[in-house]
């Protein structure tokens, strides 16, 4: 672990350790404050709370919940934010990230989980919001597109579901000399694996649906980035109502006291499922960032502590045979989501890219032969034999 360069503590005992209220009683956890509204002794300290002039709890609609700041603090520190907000889903996060600091215009690079791509095009540019999409290897138009005061660049790295990489030290040089700012969405690499804040981005955002939860029980989402451009974002938060019960608070605090130790092992399992599956005879190429002949992986290794659970197969006989390879896995799950303690199994074309048309997907490197794997916390030697099992009824 990275130690802290305050504390010098690395994150996994910061983690466990930094408790914002210590229990009356000695319980290493802090009680989960289940309530809306907050108590007070007059009217003055009412007021000074809702002026800002003093912090205290008022309305968890308005975040300002004991178990929620809790979980926000844990969350700031995995990735060494000044803050963090947490909202009720990914989507939220993405969202009032969106309309707090895009509403000049908003560059995409890359590509993008398909809620995001939906949200972009059916409502924020209907609503008036310039949005322009640039393919991954279109970096250097950044410069020309990026041609209005205040604008917003966008992007997810690793991607889905091809991984590719993008350098975001460079794109933040790039955004930040045109005066935008840059908001990644890190959810694939997990903040074990990758801290975007530290490379130069403004925004590091999460859908903590996946690895931060790691479990499959939950949905919630982060932000984490300075106290300043965190500030917008909770005013949208607030108002459009996107704060998480504080119940998903605690269980996402609990979650993230395991958090280092479940992503090296998802590290530890896709790197050997990935080996496995790289000479098998009916793999055509295997797309994991740890991979030495995968294309981005130099990059991957400057920019990530680690490589990630989630890992593509291709197969040489298309969208049939990885259709028959899902359907005859055991231990892999077929369904859609990565991050938690179960493998999962899913076919790109049929579910997270069905919604773009072929020739898009194609454009993109998408094939129909992909199978995406989020390799979980399982034996790997089950999860290879799995495989196995499933490919040799091909
Ligand atoms: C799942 C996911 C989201 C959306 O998160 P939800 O919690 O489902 O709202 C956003 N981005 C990426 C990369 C995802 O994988």
């Amino acid at each position: 672990m990275h130690p802290d360069p305050k504390t010098k503590q690395g994150k996994a005992t910061r983690i466990i350790h930094n408790r914002r209220h210590k229990d009356s009683l000695g319980s290493p956890y802090s009680p989960v404050y289940n309530t809306t509204t907050y108590r007070f002794a007059d009217t003055d300290s009412l007021r000074n709370v809702i002026e800002g002039h003093t912090q205290g709890n008022l309305y968890t609609r308005w975040g300002s919940n004991p178990t929620i700041r809790e979980l926000e603090q844990g969350l700031a520190s995995l990735e060494d934010a000044e803050d963090a907000l947490a909202f009720a889903s990914g989507m939220a996060a993405i969202s009032a990230t969106l309309f707090a600091h895009g509403r000049s215009g908003i560059v995409c690079i890359g590509d993008l989980y398909g809620g995001t791509q939906e949200l972009l095009i059916n409502h924020l540019q209907p609503l008036g919001i310039p949005v322009t999409f640039l393919l991954k290897n279109e970096c250097e138009q950044l410069a020309s597109v990026l041609n209005m005061p205040g604008m917003l660049v966008y992007c997810e790295t690793p991607a889905n579901p091809t991984l590719g990489i993008l350098d975001i030290r460079k794109l933040a040089q790039r955004t930040h000399s045109r005066g935008a700012l840059l908001a990644v969405d890190s959810t694939f690499a997990s903040p074990v694996n990758q801290r975007p804040l530290l490379l130069g981005a403004d925004f590091s955002i999460h859908s903590a649906t996946k690895f931060l939860g790691g479990h499959s029980d939950l949905t919630a989402g982060a932000v984490m980035a300075s106290a300043d451009h965190v500030r917008p974002i909770a005013q949208w938060r607030k108002n459009l109502g996107q704060i998480l019960a504080p119940e998903t608070a605690a269980l996402l605090s609990r979650s993230l006291r395991t958090l280092p130790v479940r992503v090296r092992q998802h590290n530890e399992n896709a790197m050997a499922v990935a080996c496995a599956m790289q000479n098998h005879p009916a793999i055509k190429r295997v797309l994991y960032p740890g991979l030495p002949d995968f294309s981005d992986h130099s990059l991957a290794s400057q920019q990530m502590e680690g490589f990630g659970g989630v890992l593509t197969l291709e197969l040489k006989g298309g969208r049939e045979q990885a259709e028959k390879v899902a359907d005859s896995l055991k231990v892999f799950l077929l369904a859609t989501s990565l991050g938690g303690v179960e493998s999962l199994v899913s076919q790109p074309c049929a579910t997270s890219h069905h919604g773009i048309s072929r020739e898009e997907r194609e454009r993109r490197g998408i094939t129909d032969g992909m199978l995406r794997l989020s390799v979980g916390l399982e034996d790997a030697d089950d999860l290879i034999a799995d495989l196995q099992q499933a490919l040799n009824q091909l």
